[in-house]
């Protein structure tokens, strides 16, 4: 429960280390060495005193602890990160503690230490229960270790855990990622999402699959065989055809659903009261302040993000007046206008499947839904994208299938 006098907010915190960096991965993480752990950390625990002090107005809801791989530090550091945001910021009794793991990352013992810390969700990067398709990603990870990770965790007391799940994986068939999907609903996780692949620019598998490899998009798959490079390099095998993909993302509703899981956005399943309270902060415009490297924010109608240069980060001195630091870490902040405000509620409310209510519009803006979108949401209401139920307006099960395309028609400008 949030306290009466103090309005809701969310921390993400951002740890950018990984073992190894997997193929297709454009986010902000790399690998370094422990001492790089420490002093980021000890970096870190400086942020958060210096933001602490701006934030007394708000109670944390939710921490979400991602990267990167969280679990590759050493736990202890985990432990400190927690105790520095407990001391720094006022934390509800009851909020969603969610920490961002890895199997291979592992033990017993880590676990453990994130529940003394107060971590009480754990969110498991699996992508798939193929071996071949995990090597193929550049995971670092098998099938098995994860088992060994997922059932360490429910020994340690974990009863909230996610797996994340991808498909449009290169080599994926239907029948490989419906035995991912059975034998991790068999495990009977609180929360799974399953998110397609994406071909990011920067990244081996943009060199290979992108706009910019030879032949162009997908052509690795046109002759259906896989394309190995160096004997000891990655193999590059098809991707999924379009088919696939929409038989493999119409596969996933009807399954999960199926086994119990709702879902309550694009991506997003969960059991009945395990749907993750910081992600639907983050789709419902609660404010939330980013912590550490490259981190983003959203707060007081700003949104604004933290250096992404690593060395810049460390050198930072959070002994200086804590206005200069902040603005040297994120830059001076940037008001969103009330119409990118409008369009972000309507973007991110609409991924999730209850859609958006014109009350909550009326009462953030001073204006009647219709007044702003009405043509655009008559036009989709009639293509069968958009329905209305009351004062809901939500995306139609096609509209899903198509959600990209109805969220870009909500673009003000
Ligand atoms: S584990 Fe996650 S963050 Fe790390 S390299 Fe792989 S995809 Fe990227």
């Amino acid at each position: 429960m949030t306290s009466k006098n103090k309005k809701p907010m969310e921390l993400y915190v951002h740890i950018p280390f990984c073992a190894r960096k997997c193929l297709y991965c454009d986010f902000l993480s790399f690998r370094a060495l422990a001492s790089v752990h420490e002093a980021y950390t000890a970096q870190l625990i400086r942020e958060i005193e210096a933001q602490g002090a701006f934030c007394r107005e708000y109670q944390v809801t939710t921490i979400f602890i991602g990267g990167g791989t969280p679990s590759v530090m050493e736990p202890c550091l985990i432990a400190d990160i927690m105790r520095a945001l407990k001391y720094h910021f006022d934390v509800a009794e009851d909020a969603e503690i969610t920490i961002e793991v890895n199997p291979g990352t592992l033990l017993y013992n880590k676990l453990h230490i994130y529940r003394e810390a107060g971590i009480n969700r754990l969110s498991i990067g699996l992508q798939s229960t193929d071996n071949r398709e995990l090597r193929d990603l550049g995971r670092i990870h098998t099938f098995e270790e994860f088992l060994k990770s997922f059932q360490c965790a429910r020994m340690v007391g974990f009863s909230n855990i996610n797996v994340d799940l991808m498909s449009s994986i290169p080599g994926q068939t239907l029948e490989s990622f419906k035995n991912t999907l059975k034998k991790v609903a068999m495990l009977k996780p609180e929360h799974i999402s399953a998110y397609s692949l994406i071909i990011e620019e920067g990244t081996p598998f943009w060199d290979h699959y992108g706009q910019g490899a030879a032949g162009g998009w997908r052509s690795a798959g046109q002759d259906g065989k896989e394309h190995p490079m160096a004997a000891d390099g990655p193999a590059f095998p098809p991707l999924p055809d379009e088919d696939t993909e929409s038989r493999i993302y119409h596969l996933t509703r009807t399954f999960l659903t199926e086994q119990g899981y709702g879902r309550y956005e694009i991506s997003n399943y969960a059991k009945p009261g395990h749907e993750c309270r910081h992600n639907i902060g983050y789709w419902t415009e609660v404010p939330y302040l980013g912590l550490g490297l490259g981190a983003s924010s959203y707060l007081g109608g700003c949104r604004f993000s933290n250096t992404s240069d690593l060395d810049m980060y460390l050198g930072l001195d959070f002994n200086r007046a804590p206005e200069e630091v902040l603005e040297q870490l994120h830059g001076p902040l940037q008001e969103l206008s009330r119409e990118a405000r409008m369009e972000e509620f309507m973007f991110l409310g609409l991924r999730l499947t209850k859609g958006v209510s014109g009350i909550d519009f009326v009462s953030m803006f001073g204006i009647k839904l219709e007044t702003v979108f009405g043509p655009v949401m008559e036009r989709l209401i009639s293509d069968g994208l958009l329905e209305k139920n009351g004062v809901w307006i939500s995306l139609t099960e096609w509209g899903m299938d198509v959600s990209n395309y109805v969220l870009s028609e909500f673009l003000l400008s």
